[in-house]
C-alpha cells in the first residue's frame, strides 16, 4: 500500500524535521513545499524584480524543478519572509499545484509538508497532521537552527518575524494556513524531537488502522 502523509503547520513548528524523520522511517520521498515558495522568491530577487510582480513570479514558479534546491541559501530568515509574500499571490500558488500533486501521486508514496497540503493540495490524503507549537517555542527553535548555521540571531526579532508570517499566511485569501477538518493536531510545545516523532508515528498507525 502506498503511503501519503500531509503535514501542515505554521513557521518553525517542527513540521519539516518531523516530515524528514517520517520519510526516513517509512522510506518514502519527502517534499518540503516551503522550498518552492522560497525558490520562487529567490529567483525574483536574483533577477532584481519586485516580489509582487505577478507575471515574472509565475514564470519563475513554472520553471522550478522539484529537486536541486540550494538549501542553505533558501533556508535563511529573509527568504522565509520573501516566500510568504510571493506565496500570497494566487497565480503563483496555481502554477505550483500540478508539480505538488504529481509528487503526491508517486506510486511509492509521499510525505509532503507545507501550509495547504491537507486542505488544497491533497485533500484526500489518508493521514493529515497539523503540527503546531507556541510562538515562543517556535522562535527558540528557529534561533537554535539559525545559530547552528552561523546566522546572527535576535530572539525578539525572530518572534516578531514568526508572528508576522503567521498573520500573513493565515489571513491571505488563497489557500490560507488552517487546520483541515480531518487533520489531527500535534502540539509540540512541550515535546522534544523524539517525543514528537513518537506521537506522529502513533497518529499514522491510528489512521492506517481505520
Ligand atoms: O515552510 P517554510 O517556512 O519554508 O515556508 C515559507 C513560506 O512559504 C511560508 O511562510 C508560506 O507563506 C509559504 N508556504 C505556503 N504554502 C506552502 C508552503 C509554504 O504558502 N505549502
Amino acid at each position: 500500500m502506498s503511503m501519503l502523509i500531509a503535514i501542515d503547520g505554521p513557521a518553525a513548528s517542527g513540521k519539516g524535521t518531523l516530515a524528514r524523520r517520517l520519510a526516513r522511517h517509512f522510506n518514502v520521498p519527502h517534499l518540503d513545499t516551503g522550498l518552492l515558495y522560497r525558490a520562487t522568491a529567490a529567483g525574483l530577487l536574483q533577477q532584481g524584480v519586485r516580489l509582487d510582480d505577478v507575471e515574472r513570479a509565475v514564470a519563475v514558479a513554472r520553471g522550478l524543478a522539484l529537486t536541486d534546491f540550494d538549501d542553505d541559501q533558501l533556508r535563511g530568515r529573509e527568504m522565509g519572509e520573501a516566500a510568504s509574500i510571493v506565496a500570497a499571490i494566487p497565480e503563483v500558488r496555481a502554477a505550483l499545484i500540478d508539480a505538488q500533486r504529481r509528487f503526491a501521486s508517486r506510486p511509492e508514496g509521499a510525505i509532503i509538508d507545507g501550509r495547504d497540503i491537507g486542505t488544497v493540495i491533497c485533500p484526500d490524503a489518508p493521514v493529515k497532521i497539523f503540527v503546531t507549537a507556541s510562538p515562543e517555542t517556535r522562535a527558540q527553535r528557529r534561533a537554535l537552527e539559525l545559530a547552528g548555521r552561523g546566522e546572527k540571531v535576535d530572539f525578539a526579532a525572530l518572534l516578531a518575524d514568526i508572528s508576522k508570517r503567521d498573520e500573513r499566511d493565515s489571513s491571505r485569501s488563497s489557500a490560507p494556513l488552517k487546520v483541515a477538518p480531518d487533520a489531527i493536531t500535534l502540539d509540540t510545545t512541550a515535546l522534544g524531537i523524539e517525543e514528537a516523532f513518537a506521537a506522529a508515528l502513533q497518529i499514522v498507525s491510528g489512521r492506517a488502522a481505520r
